[in-house]
């Protein structure tokens, strides 16, 4: 099965950080799991590569090595099963990395091809207390695993 979501938003959160909300019918048959470190291996095409999202990964596995899809990881920080939209927030640092790149020059109908989710992590409700500790590119799973931790 092949999952691609259609940019519907762009938005800047900070200056290095950019929330892209994707959706459409190549979402379709996405399947969440109950994690809230859950996330996709998200597709980039490198300049140049002579094939469009969606693509078989089957058939670009033979194209030629600089022009074959770099996938990165991404945590969902949110679906919504009823409009069927998707958001990534992105680490961004000007024109640099395949999926920084990508997203900072996201536009709406830009497409972005991804395989998954898969994760193994939620907060324990019963917890007293936790301290969640992450980078920047950690902020989406840590924000996801907050709004599911009991107030
Ligand atoms: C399970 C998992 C979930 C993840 N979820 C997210 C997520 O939700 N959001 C997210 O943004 N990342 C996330 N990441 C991290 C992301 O996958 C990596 O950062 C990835 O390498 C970025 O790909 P790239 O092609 O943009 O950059 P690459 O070329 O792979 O690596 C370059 C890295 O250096 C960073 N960089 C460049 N310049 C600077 C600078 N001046 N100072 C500091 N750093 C700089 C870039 O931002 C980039 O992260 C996740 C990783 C994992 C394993």
């Amino acid at each position: 099965m092949t999952l691609y979501g259609e940019v519907i938003e762009v938005g800047r959160l900070t200056p290095h950080m950019v929330r892209v909300v994707l959706g459409g019918d190549g979402l379709a048959e996405f399947s969440p799991t109950p994690f809230t470190d859950q996330y996709v291996n998200a597709l980039f095409l490198p300049p140049g590569a002579p094939y469009d999202v969606p693509f078989d990964p089957e058939v670009v596995k033979d194209a030629a090595p600089e022009h074959r899809p770099r996938g990165r990881r991404y945590s969902i920080r949110t679906w919504d099963p009823a409009s069927g939209r998707l958001t990534i927030d992105f680490v961004v640092h000007g024109d640099v990395g395949f999926a920084g790149r990508w997203a900072t020059h996201a536009r709406p109908g830009d497409r972005l091809q991804i395989v998954g989710p898969s994760g193994g992590y939620t907060p324990d409700p019963d917890a007293d207390w936790y301290l969640m500790v992450g980078d920047e590119s950690a902020l989406p799973a840590i924000a996801a695993s907050l709004v599911r931790s009991p107030a």
